[in-house]
């Protein structure tokens, strides 16, 4: 039903190119998508030799066991993000949470619950929607679980923060409602940027008895060279 919505919402036009397509993008935009690369460290998923554990995640690991991520944050799928996060195209939610699914190994599915990055409720009162939890809904909706962790408070929006800073403007953000004793979690969301708002989540639902937390999320930026 979705599906059919998008279509006739998108007219049968490629989201990006405008031209014709079977589904949100034409055949030529879906094969020049950002994939990353094979060689990505497990962990964090930014590039390293023959997909080794990197040295960052080595000497500083951090709260999440594992990232699964499909694209490079850069044009289009910047746009497309964008597009879902910020002008309610929720037609691409279905879209880039099948881009997910197609790169999660079976033993990666094994996880007792999907919970999506939360957003405050002020900030969900004034979006209206959370991206996340609009593309993890897609993604195992028998598992979803939208109340495990929630936003605190909204602290400085991360993009307008140096890097170095992400981390300690998190801390804290956070919550968890219950226990969640041994439990396997897959976070989603839709860019992971510095991955300090995941590794705070992480470290929010391990406190609060997690046993194994992943990551899966749709853009990896790529750190400043
Ligand atoms: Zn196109
Ligand atoms: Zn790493």
């Amino acid at each position: 039903m979705r599906n059919f919505l998008g279509r006739l919402f998108f007219g049968g036009a490629c989201f990006l190119c405008r031209g014709s397509a079977s589904g949100l993008l034409c055949d030529a935009c879906l094969g020049e998508l950002p994939r990353l690369g094979a060689e990505l460290c497990p962990r964090c998923a930014l590039q390293s030799p023959h997909g080794a554990l990197c040295g960052r995640c080595l000497a500083e690991p951090p709260g999440y066991d594992a990232t699964v991520a499909v694209l490079a944050y850069d044009f289009p799928a910047d746009t497309l993000v964008h597009a879902l996060k910020f002008r309610g195209e929720l037609a691409l939610a279905p879209f880039l949470a099948e881009l997910v699914s197609q790169k999660l190994a079976p033993e990666a599915r094994r996880v007792d619950c999907v919970v999506p990055v939360p957003l405050s409720a002020a900030r969900l009162r004034s979006r209206g929607y959370n991206q996340a939890a609009e593309i993890a809904r897609y993604l195992m909706p028998a598992k979803l679980d939208v109340g495990a962790c929630a936003r605190r408070h909204d602290s400085a929006p991360q993009m307008q923060l140096p890097w170095a800073e992400r981390q300690r403007n998190v801390r804290g953000a956070f919550g968890c409602n219950r226990r969640l004793p041994g439990a396997r979690i897959a976070v989603v969301d839709d860019v992971m940027t510095t991955g300090a708002t995941l590794d705070e989540i992480a470290r929010t639902l391990k406190a609060a008895g997690a046993a194994h937390v992943v990551n899966w999320v749709v853009a990896r930026t790529l750190p400043p060279s």
